[in-house]
């Protein structure tokens, strides 16, 4: 009967959110222990001058090293957002990333801005700006190297609240990147009050290169109007490269110059030699 029927729906329906819940507290409690043992890493991917070819910057990214494999954080992070624990893993981040800019600067002499992602909670969360500049302060990294991601999406919930907390950011030197610009609702009469300085064209839309270029045409009208460095994630082709060069797209991010490498990697290739600074791709 239909009512039968129904009622299987639910129970199969509790069963699955049973299942959900079980897999949420079983992940967030790994989760744990993961920042406990020290199982989180940080890879990166360089930021590289498309008219130079010259690495400017690079972006770190969080990896999960559990029982000798590498978690992507597509898998974890939004567990993360939904327990809370992002905001000790989203510190873990801005610390660790604080030091390496210090250990560069002893070991090299040198400065590389790190972008670091923040999640929406994260961003939320009324403790991230003041643990941002005590960090910057504690490894004594000049703010203009630390670079904030935030995605357009968390940028929308509470508008007034992240141009206050924007603000705050900024005017203490700190770079602001809108990230996967282009996949939220951005209201643009908003845009030119929120005081960032880089948006990332998204992936989607630097893969539709060279054939459907509306919206990063789009895009690039918009930053350059409004004064905003622009970096094109997700860059894999020379045919995306040479579009983007050609209609003057100042940054650009790929696997076509370089997947995120693991930190020692990432040092030998671009800073041990400032020659390596420059691809030869
Ligand atoms: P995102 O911040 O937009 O980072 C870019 C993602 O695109 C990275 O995936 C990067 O590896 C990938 N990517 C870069 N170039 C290419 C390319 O040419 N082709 C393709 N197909 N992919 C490319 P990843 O490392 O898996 O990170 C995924 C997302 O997870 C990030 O997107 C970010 O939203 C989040 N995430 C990563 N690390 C952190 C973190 O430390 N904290 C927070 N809150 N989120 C993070
Ligand atoms: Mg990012
Ligand atoms: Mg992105
Ligand atoms: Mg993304």
């Amino acid at each position: 009967s239909a009512k039968a029927a129904g009622s299987n729906q639910w129970s199969f329906f509790k069963e699955q959110m049973t299942e959900r819940a079980a897999v949420r507290l079983r992940t967030e409690a790994s989760l744990h222990d993961a920042l406990k043992n020290n199982e989180f890493l940080l890879y990166l991917q360089p930021k590289l001058d498309i008219s130079t070819n010259k690495v400017i910057g690079c972006e770190a990214l969080i990896r999960w090293k559990k029982d000798g494999r590498l978690i992507s954080p597509m898998s974890f992070i939004p567990v993360a957002e939904e327990t809370g624990i992002i905001i000790p893993i989203g510190r873990w981040v801005i610390e660790q990333s604080c030091k390496i800019l210090r250990d560069w600067q002893k070991k090299y002499n040198f400065a590389l801005p790190i972008a670091v992602n923040v999640a929406s909670q994260q961003f939320a969360d009324p403790s991230l700006v003041p643990d941002i500049k005590q960090m910057a302060l504690r490894y004594q990294v000049r703010p203009e190297l630390l670079e904030i991601e935030i995605t357009e999406t968390s940028l929308m919930n509470d508008i007034e609240l992240a141009i206050s907390k924007l603000e705050q950011l900024k005017s203490a030197g700190f770079g602001i990147a809108v990230d996967d610009f282009g996949t939220g609702y951005s209201s643009l009469s908003y845009l030119r009050h929120l005081p960032i300085t880089t948006m990332k064209i998204d992936r989607a839309f630097v893969s539709d290169l060279p054939n459907d270029s509306a919206i990063a045409s789009t895009i690039l009208m918009l930053g350059q109007q409004l004064n905003l460095s622009i970096v094109a994630e997700g860059i894999e082709n020379q045919d995306q490269l040479d579009w983007l060069r050609d209609h003057n797209c100042p940054i650009g991010q790929g696997f076509f110059y370089s997947q995120p490498l693991p930190l020692e990697e990432f040092e030998m290739k671009y800073l041990a030699s400032k020659n390596a600074l420059i691809s030869h791709i």
